[in-house]
């Protein structure tokens, strides 16, 4: 499967494709996300609803199974000041499958800068529903939180 566009939006059907409208995102944004994690819930499940705050830098997931709110990347260090909201698709839907990508400093492993897509697992639109400047340090233990 690839992604295909339909009016301004792309769908897809795999977390490849996911990612790769990850990328797509990242290179316009001129920070390339070059490390992806998809999140998966203590409990398997891998559908969450989503809420961020881009300035505060914050992503909450809530599982959809269990129910487990978790706070993702290094959120835990910014939610004090946050004011999340949740995302809703184009086709109201509230559930995705999440995937998050990191760009990293040059020469190094450091964050840089923090991406999360999301696949509407209804209509199946995959996109970017938020990304913020981020300096989180390693990138391997900030994707292992996501
Ligand atoms: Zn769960
Ligand atoms: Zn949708």
């Amino acid at each position: 499967m690839a992604l295909t566009k339909k009016g301004e939006f792309w769908y897809g059907t795999t977390s490849g494709d996911t990612q790769a409208e990850l990328r797509s995102y990242s290179l316009a944004n001129r920070h390339e996300a070059v490390r992806f994690a998809a999140s998966k819930c203590d409990c398997g499940c891998r559908t969450f609803a989503l809420q961020t705050d881009e300035e505060a830098g914050v992503a909450i997931r809530t599982c959809t199974d269990c129910g487990q709110e978790h706070l993702m990347g290094d959120s835990a260090d910014h939610v004090e000041e946050a004011a999340p909201e949740a995302h809703e698709c184009v086709c109201e839907n509230e559930v995705f499958e999440l995937m998050s990508g990191v760009c990293v400093y040059e020469g190094t492993h450091d964050v840089r800068w923090y991406y999360i897509a999301c696949h509407c697992v209804e209509c199946n639109l995959v996109g970017v529903f938020a990304d913020w400047k981020c300096e989180a340090g390693d990138a391997a233990a900030f994707l292992a939180k996501v």
